[in-house]
């Protein structure tokens, strides 16, 4: 099994909807994004022989979703986001249809280097230096 890693970070903030404590204001972070790609094999011909994915390609599609996110407010799109959306229109609101929480944005982000059609194996999203979510779907439970 061959695993390649590249990251990006990003400056991000974001609104928790219904959560209580410290974290209900609207607050932000500096992300840290690591993304594993993966293959049993390499490519065995033309342009990506003897790799897993080109990193060129890869950091192109890293900056990308870090562009998405980047100095951006981050909002769930419910109720109360569309409202907070309303009140903050001149700003860069992005609307997201979940909680975005570092589990949910790994969630998203793995999906997103799926459609580009990317070996993507596991996104591990720092929300702070000591605090991350690892996203993957792969089994590797128990064997
Ligand atoms: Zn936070």
């Amino acid at each position: 099994m061959f695993k390649i890693r590249s990251e990006v970070q990003f400056d991000m903030a974001h609104y928790l909807s219904g959560y209580q404590g410290k974290c209900a204001n609207i607050h932000g972070h500096r992300y840290r994004l690591v993304v594993t790609f993966s293959s049993e094999d390499l490519h065995a011909d033309g342009q990506l022989r003897d790799m897993v994915e080109d990193f060129t390609v890869v950091k192109k599609a890293l900056k990308e979703i870090g562009e998405a996110f980047d100095h951006k407010l981050v909002i769930e799109d419910n109720e109360e986001g569309s409202r907070l959306c309303r009140e903050l229109e001149e700003y860069a609101v992005v609307l997201v249809p979940y909680r975005p929480t570092a589990e949910r944005m790994a969630q998203d982000i793995y999906h997103r280097l799926q459609e580009k059609g990317l070996s993507v194996t596991e996104v591990e999203l720092f929300e702070t230096p000591t605090n991350s979510c690892i996203y993957s779907e792969e089994d590797t439970c128990c064997q």
